[in-house]
């Protein structure tokens, strides 16, 4: 069994991992600042593990916690959630991003290269691969970049790309997510946005609750066969698992590998919510908008590598996952917040 430091591991990835890095019998320090997550998230995961997590309070970008965290525990891997995440903020506000995620990445590979420490498990995105030309979207896909956000994801990458040439002792696997839904069957962890959601699926959950009126659908003109975007959602748990798989592999392999984890399949707004519909029982009342700036029409993974170098598969459908996050969303119609 490994001990891996997890970072952002209070966050909405992050705690639905470390819940199957413990259930797997790894040993887990989670590294947080609490910029966007609770620590009462990191006490859920411990409750729904059965088992303890080692939590250290602060920045990655702060070097001597770093050193001394690596210096204490002999961590075998490290799993890298900690970033700011907000596309539209990264417009807003570039030079917060790089540093958050750009710098922070930095100071955290300079502090497990003087530990000795050569694993590393990045959160990447398919926001990487911009505007695609192809799809599914495969591995070799050109990154092009067309936000701060992604331009930081894309930087990242590179840097464990050249630090893997450089010295052939490093693993670094860098898992392009496509868009993560839902929540852990428990209902006790889940995604908490802090302000209005950006993204589909929780503004869906807050709309169900009565939280929100409507969904605005942005754009009905897309060239999508019923004129909504299509993404490639996949099951926040399934996201967690491949993981599990990827840590494994990166104990067997080293160099720089970027694998995809998505399901395969595309899925509209209007069957995103005809999904949620049917999986609840609960009418999303919604309007069409107009198309939202920098958006695509159009985005799905080619899985297969992930199928061949992890073996791993999504294997939960979309129904599931609206149902595991209404479970979420309504037993905690507050997030974290209410403390129940
Ligand atoms: P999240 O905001 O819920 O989790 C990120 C966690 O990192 C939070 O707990 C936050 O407090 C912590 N954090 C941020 N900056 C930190 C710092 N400097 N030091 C220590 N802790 C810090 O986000 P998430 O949805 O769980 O995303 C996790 C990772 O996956 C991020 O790197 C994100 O960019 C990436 N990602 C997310 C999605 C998505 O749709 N959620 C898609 C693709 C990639
Ligand atoms: N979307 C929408 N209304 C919302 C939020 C999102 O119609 O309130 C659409 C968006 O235009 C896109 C899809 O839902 O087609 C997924 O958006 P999200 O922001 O969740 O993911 P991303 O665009 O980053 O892949």
């Amino acid at each position: 069994m490994a001990r891996l430091l997890v970072t952002g591991g209070a966050g909405y990835i992050g705690a639905h991992t470390m819940v199957e890095l413990l259930a797997a019998g790894h040993n887990v320090i989670c590294l947080d600042n609490f910029s966007n997550s609770v620590p009462e998230a990191v006490a859920r995961v411990q409750q729904i593990a059965g088992r303890a997590v080692t939590l250290a309070i602060g920045d990655v970008r702060d070097d001597a916690l770093l050193r001394r965290l690596l210096a204490e525990h002999p961590i075998d891997a490290v799993i890298h959630f900690a970033a700011l995440k907000a596309v539209g903020e990264s417009v807003a506000r570039p030079l917060d991003y790089y540093d958050n995620n750009v710098y922070g990445t930095l100071v955290l590979l300079r502090a497990m290269a003087a530990a000795g420490v050569k694993r590393i498990v990045f959160s990447s995105s398919a926001t990487v691969y911009g505007a695609p030309e192809q799809l599914p979207l495969t591995e070799g896909a050109p990154v092009r970049t067309t936000n701060p956000y992604g331009a930081s994801k894309a930087m990242v990458e590179q840097m464990l790309r050249d630090l893997c040439a450089a010295d052939p002792e490093w693993s670094a696997v860098s898992l392009r997510y496509f868009n993560p839904i839902g929540a852990h069957a428990s209902g006790r962890i889940g995604e908490d946005p802090r302000d209005t959601p950006n993204n589909l699926f929780p503004y869906v959950t807050q709309v169900a609750v009565g939280k929100r009126e409507r969904l605005s659908i942005w754009g009905n003109d897309w060239p999508t066969p019923d004129g909504t975007g299509v993404r490639d959602y996949l099951h926040v748990v399934d996201l967690a698992a491949g993981h599990l798989r990827a840590v494994d592999y990166s104990a067997a392999h080293q160099g720089f590998m970027p694998i995809n984890l998505g399901t395969g399949r595309g899925t509209s707004v209007l069957e995103l919510v005809r999904a949620f519909e049917s999986a609840t029982g609960i009418a999303i009342p919604h309007s069409f908008a107009p198309r939202r700036p920098g958006d695509i029409a159009a985005c799905w993974a080619d899985p297969s590598l992930a199928a061949r170098l992890l073996g791993w598969r999504a294997e939960r459908s979309v129904e599931q996952a609206c149902a595991d996050g209404w479970r979420w969303q309504q037993h905690n119609p507050e997030g974290y917040r209410a403390g129940k």
